[in-house]
């Protein structure tokens, strides 16, 4: 049987810099992906700074942002404008290619398309069983998204699951409009928004809210692209995927299985940014791996409650205030030079939530938001409707 000291089962932003990391380390690594690459991914493909400074070098990035817009239910559109670019967009195929190279160049192995069906745990090692039959390695790296099979077996809690619905658009001859600008849109549903990101040939219009009101989410979708004007643009792909949260004391692995990026629910509650906490958590994971089995998982736990999972605690507080009132951080952010300067720095990594949220003012405010009465019921009930 082939032996490996480290198996990454998902070859997405977590797997490949789990696989990566562990590589560089000089272990033996194995990729395993059940699709073959380049393959479509659901995702803005939005790379904040703590993403970008996360990766390996320099990415294939579609563009650069330099503006935002933002209308609160379609209404009310605010202009925003950065003296340089603060956020970069990528087209996560060619992203997630990209990073699997850098760790096949770091001395890993690929294989692709393999599909991953079972782990057994056993006193030398993992046994994992594919489609392309079974290997032996000293741990495992699960990073097989939302839907893993690995994460259920470990047993992973979840706080909260999200629906998130795009298109691709062609852009056709709204590019000059659509040049270094993004649109963001804070949505109808509690704790929705959508985005319009430029891709250079295409647009990629998205909305998410939390998975059970699909309806509603669907209706956002169609009334945030009409309200634009953007319905007469050709669609090249329609699609949906789920993101989710876990719950503060939701395993990070089990025996010699550790859970990696959506499959752990590592994700930033308020933005449902994942790709920074993809690969970070991942990288994290495979330099664990990369020392052994013994004691691996207190060692990656340890690591990530250094910014990971407080971050996650931060956008937590952060999601429960703009739930209870969205009017609040659109007003902040579209109109006060104060609340723009910081949603900036945010996005390009000056600052953290978890640094903000620390700050006595910004505590303060969270707390009176989240306690103001039937601010939430107000926002679900006043606002079933699509934007106009
Ligand atoms: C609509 C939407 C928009 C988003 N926009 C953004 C954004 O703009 N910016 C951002 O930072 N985050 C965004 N996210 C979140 C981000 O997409 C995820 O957090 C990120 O992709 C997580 O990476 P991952 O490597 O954990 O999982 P994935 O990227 O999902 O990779 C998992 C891999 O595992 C493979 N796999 C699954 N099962 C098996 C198996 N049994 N055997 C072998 N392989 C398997 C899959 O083929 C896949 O390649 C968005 C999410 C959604 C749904």
């Amino acid at each position: 049987m082939e032996e490996y000291d480290v198996a990454v089962v998902g070859a997405g932003p977590a797997g490949s810099s789990a696989a990566r990391a562990a590589a560089e380390r000089g272990a033996r690594v194995v990729v395993l992906d059940r699709a073959e690459f380049p393959r479509y991914k659901t995702c803005g493909g939005g790379l904040i700074g703590p993403s970008a400074a996360a990766l390996p070098g320099a990415p294939p990035v579609r563009a650069s942002v330099t503006r935002l817009d933002l209308t609160l239910r379609g209404q009310r559109r605010r202009a925003r404008a950065a003296a340089g670019s603060f956020l970069q967009l990528v087209a996560r195929s060619e992203l997630d290619t990209w990073l699997l190279e850098r760790a096949v160049a770091a001395g890993a192995e690929a294989r692709l398309p393999c599909r991953v069906l079972d782990v057994t745990d056993g006193p030398d090692g993992a046994l994992v069983s594919t489609s392309e039959g079974t290997l032996r390695a000293g741990v495992v790296i699960a990073a097989d998204g939302t839907s893993s099979r690995l994460a259920r077996a470990a047993g992973v809690r979840l706080s909260r699951v999200d629906l998130g619905l795009e298109v691709e658009l062609e852009t056709g001859p709204t590019a000059a409009h659509w040049a270094e600008r993004v649109h963001l849109d804070w949505g109808p549903v509690p704790g929705s928004y959508g985005w319009v990101f430029p891709k250079g040939d295409t647009l990629t219009v998205g909305v998410i809210a939390a998975r059970g009101a699909g309806e509603a989410t669907r209706a956002y979708l169609r009334s945030f692209v009409a309200g634009l004007g953007l319905d007469r643009l050709r669609v090249v792909h329609d699609s949906g995927h789920l993101t989710r949260c876990r719950t503060p004391d939701s395993p990070l692995g089990r025996g010699r299985v550790l859970l990696a990026g959506d499959a752990a629910g590592l994700l930033e509650p308020w933005t449902r940014e994942g790709i920074s906490f993809a690969t970070r958590s991942g990288a994290l994971a495979g330099a664990v791996a990369a020392d052994g089995a013994a004691g691996a998982l207190e060692r990656y736990r340890e690591a990530l409650a250094v910014d990971l999972l407080p971050e996650m605690a931060a956008g937590e507080r952060c999601l429960r205030a703009f739930e209870a009132a969205p009017g609040v951080f659109h007003e902040l952010i579209g109109s006060t030079p104060v609340g723009w300067r910081q949603f900036e720095r945010l996005v390009r990594g000056e600052t953290t939530l978890t640094r903000a949220v620390r700050r006595r003012p910004v505590r303060a405010g969270l707390r009176v938001l989240q306690s103001v009465p039937g601010a939430k019921a107000k926002v679900s009930t006043g606002s079933q409707g699509p934007p106009t």
